[in-house]
């Protein structure tokens, strides 16, 4: 036998039995941002190396260790997206939508980054990512979190708390910058590899090490929001504001850092408690600098991604999950007259009834053999194709969750025998 070809480490196959959950996590999301009036991106999923670095930010561990780089036939550097907005953004300059316009998008797609996999951290991962362009206020903020909060209530998941915080304007981090490093320089017996490496390039990201024994450490650093300009602190106070007013729950965490470089003021992020380490499950924020530094006009924006994975697990842990379909007719086949005309009839029937599901038997089979599937399908309505019957001009009926007899019913009238048989079954059919 041929050695078996192993799945990537770290990627998933989504299966049948787990899809009910990714299409009404999506469904849900898909309507609720409609009505928020988001419009849907799709950009590629390969990008110039060079444009996630000068997004992303040299020292981040994405650009740093985690991208899938690598050079295609032609000679360029290309990487698989690790996350949508950079992409966004380039799609938004590349088609000049930009010029002082506002546009309000989300995109769904995969991501990846060569990350060590675990339960809720994979190698190829799902976001819905969430962007407002165009906009310098703290009311567009407010509204994004709004509808986040909207999102977990309309598929009942709870226990998410929401975390905020404002990084201020790249000056005045500068100057927080400073203080850090004093104090992580004082400390650096205490440091880990890792962080002492971005102590040189970006200590900011050590507040955001998820090592066990840097967190004493960390929750004695110095707090950028001591040192805020004063339009980023109204800024962060209006946006405070609001969420009180809408009555959104929040927790100010002023060592709230984001790992990608292009934040600035509003930075937040939805965790659990439920998923262990892997606690984020949605997370963003302000990033105004970011399309002037990837050389489109200057525009404010602010944006956020869930992980899919980690809220279709919530969604599925809560028992939210919709039943899964079942077909209204499993047709079952006995005869080679009736093989020869199954199909036919079948599609007529599906012609007269789109808004049924027929399922077909396959692959033939003695009856108890197909009867044995049709039970199983979770129909309640068999319709048998048999030789006899056929010759008689009738299809026989029989339901498969009542008591009551099989019944016939002539050729031509068969669709409107089908929904006889299905409201006697207690089940009209979809509409
Ligand atoms: P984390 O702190 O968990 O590494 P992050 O700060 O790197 O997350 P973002 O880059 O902001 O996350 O991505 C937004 C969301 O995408 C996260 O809140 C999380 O739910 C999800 N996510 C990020 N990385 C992964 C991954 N490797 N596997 C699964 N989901 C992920
Ligand atoms: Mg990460």
């Amino acid at each position: 036998m041929a050695v078996q070809i192993q799945p990537i480490k770290g990627m998933n196959d989504v299966l049948p039995a787990e899809i009910g959950a990714w299409q009404y996590f999506e469904a849900c999301t898909r309507e609720l941002l409609a009505g928020y009036g988001y419009e849907e991106i799709r950009v590629p999923l390969l990008e110039h190396t060079e444009l996630f670095k000068r997004a992303i930010g040299e020292h981040t561990d994405v650009v740093g260790k985690e991208m899938y780089t690598f050079v295609d036939r032609g000679g360029d550097s290309l990487t698989l997206r690790p996350e949508a907005t950079a992409g966004i953004v380039r799609a938004l300059i590349s088609n000049g939508l930009l010029r002082g316009q506002r546009h309000k998008l989300w995109c769904l797609g995969p991501m990846f980054r060569h990350e060590a996999p675990q339960a809720g951290r994979y190698r190829q991962f799902w976001q819905v990512d969430v962007e407002a362009v165009g906009c310098p206020g703290p009311d567009v903020d407010g509204e994004l979190i709004a509808l986040g909060t909207r999102l977990w209530q309309r598929l009942g998941i709870t226990g998410l708390k929401l975390e905020i915080n404002s990084l201020g304007t790249a000056e005045s981090r500068r100057e927080y910058r400073a203080r850090l490093v004093e104090y992580f320089t004082a400390h650096e017996s205490q440091l880990d590899a890792d962080s002492r490496r971005r102590l040189g390039g970006n200590p900011l990201r050590i507040l955001d090490s998820k090592n066990p024994q840097l967190q004493e450490l960390i929750r004695g650093a110095p707090l950028l929001t001591e040192h805020l300009d004063s339009d980023s602190r109204a800024h962060f106070e209006a946006l405070c504001a609001s969420l009180r007013a809408v009555g959104i729950p929040y927790e100010i965490n002023p060592r709230l850092v984001r790992g990608l470089d292009y934040y600035n003021r509003t930075v937040f992020e939805w965790i659990t408690a439920s998923t262990g380490a892997q606690n984020a499950v949605c997370s963003g924020g302000r990033y105004d600098g970011l399309i002037a530094q990837l050389g489109g006009d200057a525009t404010p924006a602010v944006g956020f991604a869930m992980g899919v994975e980690r809220l279709v697990a919530l969604l599925v842990a809560a028992g939210r999950t919709p039943a899964a379909a079942h077909p209204d007719v499993y047709v079952v086949v006995s005869g080679t007259q009736a093989a020869a005309q199954a199909l036919a009839l079948v599609e007529r029937l599906r012609n007269e009834r789109p808004q049924l599901r027929f399922e077909l038997n396959a692959g033939g089979g003695n009856f108890k053999a197909q009867f044995r599937r049709a039970d199983k399908s979770g129909a309640p309505v068999a319709l048998i194709l048999g030789d006899d019957e056929l010759a008689r001009g009738v299809v026989a009926m029989k339901p498969l969750r009542a008591s009551t007899g099989q019944t016939e019913c002539p050729i031509a009238q068969l669709a409107a025998g089908v929904d006889a048989a299905l409201a006697a079954a207690g089940q009209a059919g979809r509409s």
